[in-house]
């Protein structure tokens, strides 16, 4: 069997082209969606990734604020600028990009953001309305992964979905969405001796670990869905993910390259977000 490939650029632009004419609606009555991006320091792939959020605003109409800090900025200073965004109407999203210099928190800034403009999905709150079933933002890059899913047309209710990967930001939620939507759900981490033990009974498995070849074709069930959110570099210096992709398409239903993939639908959900907040706003 040749899986098919979830097209995550596919889906993107089909998800922006919605924002944007959302936006457009919201701006017909006279509020213009508003994200404040800020970044603190000069790491090279923060600055890639703030950028292409940026730019993802202008093409869905979203207003963008974008804030550029020197690395030097106390945390004093930074969580006085997140309180002066939380009170400014214009601004219904703020996002400040991680990692930050050592001298600051990063949660203590994450919980400085107002949750109602909480467009990551990182804080606290977010997280504890994730787990409640409670309406709230959810963290982009699962919530991707959802949408990538959700192309198959497979119903996971009932179905076994298995998680490598259990950080905050990805395995986590991603494990809490997928029991949202009636999976059984089980989370593998590095403490997991035998990974494939659990993957080969899944009919859907999500890596998000950050290591090649996490996932072999060895270990899947004939027809799952692969979804792989890791971003490494093969010896090449290309782009790859968590999955061994040349093999696993040969087993899996459904699966997601990298790139293509998972990638591009991290800053579509965060347009979505944004465009959510505002609405509600
Ligand atoms: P992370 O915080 O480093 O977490 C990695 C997780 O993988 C941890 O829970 C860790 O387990 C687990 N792990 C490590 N080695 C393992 C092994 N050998 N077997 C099984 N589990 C193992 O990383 P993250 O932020 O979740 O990101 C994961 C990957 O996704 C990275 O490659 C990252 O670059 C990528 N990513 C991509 C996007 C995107 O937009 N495409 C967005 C976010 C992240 P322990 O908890 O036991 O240490």
């Amino acid at each position: 069997m040749t899986a098919q490939i979830i097209d995550g650029n596919a889906l993107s632009r089909q998800l922006r082209t919605d924002v944007a004419a959302r936006t457009a609606a919201l701006k017909a009555r006279g509020v213009t969606p508003g994200l404040a991006v800020i970044l603190v320091g000069e790491d090279p792939a923060s600055a890639v990734y703030v950028r292409n959020k940026v730019r993802a605003c202008g093409e869905t109409g979203i207003h963008s604020v974008f804030e550029k800090y020197d690395v030097a900025l106390s945390e004093a200073d930074l969580l006085a600028r997140i309180e002066a965004l939380n009170a400014d109407p214009s601004i219904h999203g703020i996002l400040v990009q991680m990692p930050l210099p050592k001298h600051i928190h990063p949660q203590r800034v994450i919980e400085t953001i107002s949750t109602a403009k909480d467009v990551d999905g990182y804080s606290v709150q977010s997280a504890g309305d994730l787990m409640a079933g409670l309406a709230g933002f959810r963290p982009c890059t699962p919530y991707g992964c959802m949408k990538l899913i959700e192309t198959t047309g497979i119903d996971l209710k009932g179905k076994h979905a298995v998680v490598i990967g259990r950080s905050n930001t990805v395995g986590k939620p991603m494990a809490l969405l997928l029991l949202q939507a009636n999976a059984t759900v089980t989370i593998c981490h590095s403490g997991t001796p035998d990974i494939g033990a659990f993957t080969r009974q899944a009919d859907v498995v999500v890596a998000a670990v950050g290591r090649r070849n996490v996932l072999t074709a060895d270990m899947v069930k004939p027809g799952a869905v692969v979804i792989d959110v890791g971003m490494n570099r093969n010896d090449e210096g290309k782009l790859c993910g968590d999955v061994d992709f040349d093999g696993v398409k040969e087993v899996a239903g459904h699966i997601t390259p990298v790139p293509g993939g998972v990638g591009p639908m991290t800053i579509t959900m965060l347009m979505v977000n944004t465009l959510e907040s505002a609405e509600r706003a």
